[in-house]
């Protein structure tokens, strides 16, 4: 359970609350087995006085039973108030710390793994992890209190029998344990197929499109079927297991039951113990029967939780190649310079930029051209430090980048990549997206610029407009253009478009080129694109086809 300790921080902290737990745990318990012997006390009383009838004694007796059975359930509630709640808090730390770090990773980072896999993590992982905090470390301490505190009652009746029945509890353990390691290694198989389910469910939806248009859905079927089959198997047998599980626990317990008929029986008739305590005894035993026979799903529930908390902390020791030390505020003027700068992409090895130098001066505009694949993304992603230069400088303002203040710095660029991407939200949210408050006027002015607003006022809701995958299908150019408002709504000092005016017509990429020389004459602005006449625009131009690697423009 090495995994899971890295929890312990989170418990310390919450601490308070797990210590009113235990204290809850321990009256619980104790109010439970405390009224056990008054059901002997009553046993005994009417066997002597030798009729059913109105007995004082026992009255007093049942009125005991009656209120201590109240006081558990009053302190069963409490034990859940406190550590059910505790396990939730704690759930949610960990579920932000770790959408905090998906945030903090740079894109390469993200390339090594699936999204099915990432939501995986927030989702089954902590989830499993919960069970732990919660129910799997509630019943623990719950059972071990209670085996001391019925110990204890259990002795104060009669030691011997008491040997005797709980001799089998050793046996029981080791069985426990050496079921409950294969059960471990069977829940590591079946969550891995499980995530593979979600990696391909994921993935087909994703290109659902492409699927029905290639009339695959029967062959896409057919896969998810075997994904689908294999998890199957591998969840019934490690249902299998644990069915087994079960089996053992409740057969050790019927044994106990049998011990105490023998033993007991054969006690009474020495006259050594009464029928009341006898009685007490199976209730002892009956009690201590419904924790234990939840001691092999606690196992199966910690273990599946050492298993998430190791993919869960893999996860979170991954350090982020893109680190910011600087905290200062300031502007960015956007003076640019790239010297000397290579870049290879470390999951594949290729070398996307070959010591590429040029400068754009602030308020200048460059427009970069090159054949597909010739690096031209990868250097707006290293303007906009998605990712850093292997080799080489940026130099910004004069100022290296990975010297800037990250989170200052992208507050003066605008960046549209080239593929659109909208979230499930109205218009009027994805274009204001990008600032804190933005106001409906804003939104608009905006949205003329990028000359998208013609499109968005027929609509039926205007900038209300759901878009997404529950929403309106928006054309590719219609979609380029909100994202062209969402990154112009920044006022940024530095514009970077790649390939974003690709599917405007001349006309429109003209009119918003013409707008944003307007608006926001004094931003730098980098223009990756194909067409000779938005190049002509700019004041300067390179070719990466042409420099081959390496010229300055
Ligand atoms: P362009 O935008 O000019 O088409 P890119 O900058 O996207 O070119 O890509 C340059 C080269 O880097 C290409 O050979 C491409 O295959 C490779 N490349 C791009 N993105 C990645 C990535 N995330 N991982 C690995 N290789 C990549
Ligand atoms: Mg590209």
């Amino acid at each position: 359970m090495k995994a899971l300790k890295t929890l312990n921080p989170y418990f310390w902290k919450h601490k308070i609350l797990l210590f009113w737990g235990l204290l809850f745990i321990i009256a619980s318990n104790f109010f439970n087995i405390y009224k056990v012997q008054f059901v002997g006390k009553s046993v005994d009383e009417l066997t002597k006085s030798g009729h059913l009838g109105f007995n004082r004694q026992v009255l007093i007796y049942v009125a005991i039973i009656v209120g201590c059975s109240l006081l558990t359930g009053f302190f069963t509630f409490m034990m859940r108030q406190t550590i059910i709640v505790a396990s939730r808090r704690i759930e949610y730390e960990l579920k932000n710390k770790i959408y905090r770090h998906y945030q903090d990773l740079s894109l390469t980072d993200y390339k090594q793994t699936t999204i099915g896999d990432l939501m995986n993590r927030l989702s089954e992982d902590v989830v499993a992890v919960r069970m732990y905090l919660g129910p799997g470390v509630m019943y623990v301490v719950n059972l071990l209190v209670l085996l001391i505190i019925t110990s204890i009652y259990m002795i104060k009746t009669d030691v011997s029998m008491t040997l005797w029945t709980l001799l089998p509890l050793p046996v029981l353990s080791y069985l426990i344990f050496k079921v409950s390691s294969i059960i471990n290694k069977k829940s590591k198989i079946m969550q891995k197929s499980q995530s593979a389910i979600s990696t391909f469910v994921q993935d087909s939806f994703s290109g659902i499109r492409v699927v029905k248009f290639f009339a695959k859905e029967k062959y896409i079927e057919k896969n998810y079927g075997i994904k689908v089959s294999d998890y199957q198997n591998k969840a019934l047998d490690l249902a299998k297991t644990e069915a087994y599980f079960f089996t053992i626990i409740l057969f050790v317990i019927g044994l106990l039951n049998v011990a105490v008929i023998l033993i007991g029986g054969q006690k009474y008739l020495a006259g050594e113990l009464s029928v009341g305590k006898i009685a007490d005894f199976f209730m002892y035993i009956n009690i201590l029967i419904w924790p234990f026979s939840l001691v092999g799903w606690v196992t199966s529930v910690n273990q599946r939780a050492e298993a998430s908390m190791q993919r869960v902390n893999e996860f979170l020791d991954k350090k982020s190649e893109i680190v910011n030390t600087n905290f200062e505020e300031y502007p960015i003027i956007g003076n640019i310079e790239f010297r000397n700068v290579s870049y290879v992409y470390p999951n594949t090895g290729i070398k996307a930029l070959d010591n590429l130098s040029f400068t754009v001066n602030a308020g200048e505009s460059l427009a970069i051209m090159g054949k597909t694949g010739s690096g031209k993304s990868t250097i707006a992603l290293l303007l906009c430090r998605l990712i850093d230069p292997t080799e080489g400088e940026i130099l910004i303002d004069g100022k290296n980048l990975k010297e800037h203040n990250l989170n200052n710095y992208r507050k003066f660029i605008g960046y549209i990549p080239q593929e659109s991407y909208l979230f499930s939200d109205s218009i009027e949210n994805n274009i204001g997206f990008a600032i804190d408050n933005p106001s409906h006027e804003k939104v608009v002015e905006y949205a003329k610029i990028a000359d998208v607003d013609k499109n968005i006022v027929e609509f039926k809701d205007q900038y209300k407009t759901m878009v997404g995958e529950r929403g309106v299908m928006l054309s590719g150019g219609q979609k380029q253009r909100i994202c062209i408002a969402r990154a112009l709504i920044k006022e940024p000092n530095i514009i970077i478009f790649d390939d974003s005016l690709s599917a405007l017509d001349t006309e429109t990429e003209q009119n918003i080129l013409e707008n944003i020389d307007r608006k926001i004459h004094n931003a730098t602005s980098i223009i990756i694109t194909h067409r000779e006449s938005s190049a002509q625009r700019a004041d300067k131009i390179i070719n990466l086809t042409e420099i081959a690697n390496s010229v300055t423009a």
